[in-house]
């Protein structure tokens, strides 16, 4: 059997559009799951949409996502350049070989042709054209589609395709200044570069038998086809960036994590056979058949892609989730606290790497957020301002009696053994514990967590301010 070569290809347009990326994926899967050379092509025969540096940015994803390319513009194979704009002499070349076998011409009408219509240059004799070229008039060169039959191909996921001969258009496949239309570079270059499975979104799948007509006309064997179903935003719109919505980088920026991102977007169209979700790229490679990948349009679900971060997130070591977050606590923390414990307390909570999303989860370390009675009411704990004040003053010697705030487990058995003493729930001790110590209805941490945070004279102070803010609002708010 030969072996699979797939092929990326994407116009340095300066970010990663998220089907794009996926398109990336499903290519590097199916050449990967076989064994086959996965290879990178820049097109960039659209000299207006050109971006500096847009090039570096498709490395720096396909790298950063694990993506490994066999061949591409920064080592190529044998099937070299892998930058459309260094290949302008090959289309050349194929073109004038497309016009002696009679499925190109030369056309020198200044206006464009209708679509589903023949070039009426077509018509031109061999003597016609030749005065033209000689006078120096400008062309370009297009395609002689058929008038007549059907041209057809079979997709691996839309299945048969047929467009009647005189619906097609005669489509430009070299522009006036040299340069090939995508309609043209992308026949030349896939069946150049050995590429023997076109994977890309079905915005293609109208062309595509055009570009057939151009295979047989060279006598080129004809790839496998697999056009992809678009990545939607909802049920009508597509995702796309020039609506606003992200792209790899913006995600990224948003604190996604990229094997997160990856992993995700291998679902938006694909399915493994058991219900797996969570998969690393070298699973994925063993599991990607292409026979699992949907028709229907997949929905970029962002709920779904936030809770699979934070799943990666939570399977992390401590030390690489510290090293992962670590980035942000400078902005967020400015007390002199033992940052390796906040990210303990951070990691089965947090779902995004973001200041916006650690903010608030640490902004009581810094300092106590103003006293609120009402937080110390709580139902199932069956705490009120009144029982947490009687809490708290039984706590408060037991807390300044203990040494060591960096023994949670010992601490967390004395908070314990207190609550036990006096006949009482544990949560009726630590409750008003982490409340007096935070003055927030929630934490990452509980109240032994929280105090191994903030060490023992903080804590203690904490716990004063609370009994005396306690103290005042009993007063002022007499049981009736
Ligand atoms: N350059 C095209 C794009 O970015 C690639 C299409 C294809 O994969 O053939 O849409």
């Amino acid at each position: 059997m030969k072996k699979i070569r797939t092929r990326f290809a994407p116009s340095p347009t300066g970010y990663m559009h998220i089907g794009n990326l996926r398109t990336a994926l499903y290519c590097y899967l199916i050449a990967k799951h076989a064994d086959g050379d996965f290879i990178l092509r820049i097109e960039d025969t659209d000299q207006k949409r050109e971006v500096e540096g847009a090039v570096d940015i498709i490395y720096d994803v396909l790298k950063e996502t694990g993506m490994n390319w066999d061949e591409g513009p920064d080592h190529p194979g044998d099937v070299g350049p892998y930058v459309q704009s260094e290949r302008l002499p090959i289309y050349k070349e194929y073109a004038q070989k497309a016009i002696e076998l009679g499925a190109a011409h030369y056309c020198f009408c200044d206006g464009e042709i209708g679509e589903n219509e023949k070039d009426p240059c077509r018509n031109l004799t061999k003597e016609e054209v030749q005065a033209k070229l000689d006078a120096g008039e400008p062309y370009v060169i297009r395609q002689t589609t058929p008038t007549e039959g059907i041209a057809d191909f079979d997709d691996e996921i839309y299945g048969h395709i047929e467009a009647p001969c005189d619906s097609l258009d005669d489509q430009v496949l070299l522009k006036s200044d040299g340069y090939p239309t995508y309609n043209f570079a992308n026949v030349i270059d896939d069946h150049l570069m050995g590429i023997n499975v076109v994977v890309r979104g079905n915005e293609y799948l109208s062309s595509t038998p055009k570009y057939n007509l151009l295979y047989d006309a060279f006598n080129w064997e004809r790839p496998q086809y697999i056009h992809l179903p678009p990545v939607m935003k909802d049920e009508h719109q597509k995702l796309s960036k020039r609506n606003g919505d992200a792209s790899f980088q913006d995600l990224k920026a948003e604190g996604y994590l990229p094997e997160a991102i990856l992993n995700y977007i291998a679902l938006l169209g694909w399915a493994p056979k058991d219900d797996q979700e969570i998969m690393s790229l070298d699973e994925l490679i063993k599991a990607f058949t292409i026979d699992r990948i949907s028709k229907a349009p997949a929905i970029f679900d962002k709920d779904k892609l936030t809770w699979m971060n934070g799943m990666y997130l939570r399977n992390m070591n401590l030390e690489t989730f510290h090293n992962t977050v670590k980035h942000l606590y400078p902005e967020t923390i400015t007390r002199d606290v033992d940052l390796l414990e906040v990210s303990k307390c951070l990691q089965p909570r947090l779902d995004r790497v973001n200041k916006d999303d650690v903010a608030p989860m640490v902004d009581f370390i810094n300092e106590c957020l103003p006293f609120d009675a009402a937080i110390y009411k709580h139902k199932k704990m069956k705490t009120t301002p009144e029982n947490s004040l009687e809490a708290l003053k039984l706590a408060l010697p037991a807390m300044e009696a203990w040494e060591d705030y960096t023994d949670d487990d010992g601490m967390m058995h004395m908070q314990m053994d207190l609550a036990k003493a006096h006949e009482l729930k544990n949560g009726r001790v630590m409750w008003p514990i982490r409340v007096a110590l935070s003055n927030k209805q929630s934490t990452p941490g509980g109240s032994v967590e929280i105090a191994h945070i903030l060490g023992k004279e903080e804590t203690l102070n904490r716990m004063r301010k609370a009994i005396a803010d306690l103290e005042n609002w009993v007063k002022e708010n007499p049981a009736e």
